[in-house]
């Protein structure tokens, strides 16, 4: 396998990454592999800072692949008069379009059904106005449009599946869509591309100190689950690891003041044409706001908003959770979706930060930054959107403990990989087409999840024109992307591919069953696997898509739960140590010096808001 590429992630850089992770002192070790995580290694690396993360299971495995995939202000928060928050969205929502990832965030435009006359167009449009000027705010182009009154007859003409006595009217509106998965994956791309040392499957499971100060992280390989731990030293560590950045806390014994929750969202998927229109809806509901989203030949059609406190890895959908979307979605429109009609189900959990509100809806999504122990930072809470503002502050945080003076972030000005020749090959994209000889509807396609790096996949066909044919069982993908996945893309199991590099898991009826046996044959080569491993990998994906099918027949979340931790994971974690569970002093003492993460616990250095 070559990992010559620039910003490669595989098998091979991995292997280097954790050699290296053994035997150097890093100035910044993060742990967490989500879009904090990763921008936060990309922010740090891109300061000249020497950078190692270690994820527990695949890049954006965690909740940065489950969201509603908006790239948003979040109307709801404005209506929370958080206007701080929808600025700073906004901001970053132009940015992300025009400069840092124009091939993977795209304007989409959104119909607000409104539900009363009089009150409510003037209410909701002079939201809708604010909403428009925080766009503009700063000198930046906001990316998209304005917003458009309608009637309801014209909202009909435009969303002809809608029931016409359900709604008054419509404002449409812009917001953005982004594949998040896809966009974690390049940031951490990105950030090896300047020097970062990746590794996935890598699990915290501990902190190095000298005395109260953490030097680092004890590491596991969970690909080598009996080999022996690895010490990570850095200089700072940052714990970016979402719902669990409490359990992480737990492993310094300085969990802090502030804690974080988890509240479940759940998403279906249903063919596009069970729906007639072509724009997204925004519905509000008694607690919260409901989306339906066009998705590719799809529409994503989310979410449910309710406290977990089960298993986090694999946050499961109950059947409730489902009669509660396929309810509140019927009720607008004319053709009612059925159980049948579902073709996939993803669950997700939001990384809150406790508040006094009962009502997980009402929970600020903002974030903190704090520094619980001399040595360790830990930064949790905002949203997918402001991901590249709470990276920068957590490295603000961290660069405080360093020795030496440290550039400002700079990520504002650094594309991602993919977007420098986006646009002129977007352009060019009926030459590329003629040029290989794959139809311009698939260019567009790959042009959308590769950005320039498109000229990579192109290569790779030209060599095996076998690799240019439609996967079967999952036709809108090309055999290309699999591999692609493998060599480039940090896929070390079948379930990265079919879940996050692609979303096979959710866009077909079958769930990846039938794309499952061809994409294992694919990752097998560039992954050394013999036939056992790849039977493995497959009766591991067989399995987990069966507890899935199981725990969404259940009734509750604890039958739900139970049901889909029946499936075991391709490479377990292990158990972590935790010093709030024990007498904290002990441990301390046995590392020779006081502990005293508890008179430093939770001292917010950069509160936001
Ligand atoms: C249903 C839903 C819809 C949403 N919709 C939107 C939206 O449309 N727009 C928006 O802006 N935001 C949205 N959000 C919020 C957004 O998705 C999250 O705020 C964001 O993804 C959180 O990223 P994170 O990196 O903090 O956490 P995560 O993505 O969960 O990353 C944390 C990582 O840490 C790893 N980890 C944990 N413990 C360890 C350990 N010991 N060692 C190594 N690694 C470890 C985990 O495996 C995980 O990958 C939504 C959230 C949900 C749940």
């Amino acid at each position: 396998m070559s990992d010559t590429t620039h910003g490669a992630i595989n098998p091979e850089t991995r292997a280097r990454a954790l050699e290296r992770m053994r035997s150097e002192e890093f100035d910044i070790a993060i742990v967490g592999g989500g879009v904090v995580g990763s921008g936060v290694a990309l922010d740090a690396v891109s300061r000249g800072l020497s950078v190692a993360l270690v994820e527990a299971r695949d890049l954006a495995s965690g909740t940065s692949s489950r969201s509603s995939k908006l790239i948003h202000g979040g109307l709801r928060y404005l209506e929370q008069l958080d206007f701080p928050l929808v600025r700073e969205a906004l901001r970053e929502r132009a940015l992300l379009l025009d400069r840092l990832a124009p091939h993977l965030v795209h304007p989409l435009p959104f119909l607000a059904l409104l539900n009363h006359r009089g009150w409510e167009r003037p209410y909701v449009g002079a939201g809708l106005v604010l909403y428009d000027t925080m766009g503009t705010a700063f000198g930046r182009s906001r990316g998209v449009p304005s917003q458009k009154h309608f009637t309801r007859t014209q909202t009909l003409k435009k969303f002809p599946a809608l029931k016409k006595d359900s709604f008054t009217g419509a404002i449409q509106y812009y917001d953005a869509q982004v594949d998040d998965a896809r966009h974690t994956m390049f940031l951490a791309r990105t950030a090896v591309s300047y020097g970062a040392q990746i590794a996935t499957r890598a699990q915290a499971v501990g902190f190095l100190r000298e005395g109260e100060h953490v030097t680092g992280v004890k590491v596991r390989d969970l690909e080598d689950p009996d080999g022996p731990p690895i010490e990570l030293h850095a200089r700072q560590t940052i714990n970016a690891t979402g719902v669990w950045t409490d359990e992480t806390q737990d492993m310094v014994g300085a969990r802090g003041q502030f804690h974080v929750r988890a509240s479940k969202g759940v998403h279906l998927l249903v063919p596009r044409d069970r729906i007639h229109g072509d724009t997204a809806l925004t519905i509000r509901t008694e607690t919260s706001v409901l989306f339906v989203i066009p998705w590719g030949r799809h529409w994503i059609i989310g979410t449910t908003d309710t406290d977990w406190t089960l298993d986090k890895a694999h946050p499961a959908a109950s059947k409730k959770d489902i009669d509660y979307l396929l309810e509140h979605v019927n009720r607008y429109l004319v053709t009612p979706l059925g159980h049948d009609d579902v073709e996939g189900v993803y669950a997700g959990l939001r990384p809150l930060l406790a508040g006094e509100s009962e009502s997980t809806s009402a929970l600020t999504r903002e974030h903190i930054v704090a520094h619980p122990v001399p040595g360790l930072v830990a930064v949790a809470g905002g949203k997918y959107t402001t991901y590249r503002v709470m990276a920068a502050d957590a490295v603000d945080a961290a660069v405080h403990g360093l020795e030496h003076d440290v550039p400002e972030s700079v990520t504002d000005r650094i594309p991602l990989l993919g977007a420098d020749g986006y646009l002129a090959r977007w352009n060019a994209r009926n030459r590329i087409a003629d040029e290989s000889g794959i139809h311009v509807t698939r260019i567009e396609h790959l042009l959308n999840r590769y950005g320039s790096l498109i000229d990579e996949l192109l290569a790779l066909i030209a060599e095996d024109p076998e690799l240019g044919k439609p996967l079967e069982g999952a036709d809108d993908y090309l055999a290309v992307e699999i591999v692609y996945a493998a060599t480039h893309e940090g896929a070390t199991h079948l379930e990265d591919v079919l879940t996050r590099r692609t979303r096979i898991s959710i866009e077909t009826w079958d769930r990846g069953l039938t794309a499952a046996e061809t994409a294992v044959q694919l990752m097998a080569g560039p992954l050394g696997w013999d036939e056992s491993h790849a039977q493995r990998e497959l009766d591991h994906y067989r399995a987990r898509v069966a507890a899935e099918r199981e725990s969404q027949e259940q009734d509750d979340d604890l039958g739900a739960d139970a049901a889909r931790l029946g499936a075991a994971d391709v490479a377990p974690t292990l158990p972590v140590e935790r010093l709030t569970d024990r007498n904290t002093r002990a441990a301390a003492g046995a590392a020779g010096e006081p502990l005293a993460a508890q008179e430093h616990a939770g001292e917010p250095v950069a509160p936001r808001g």
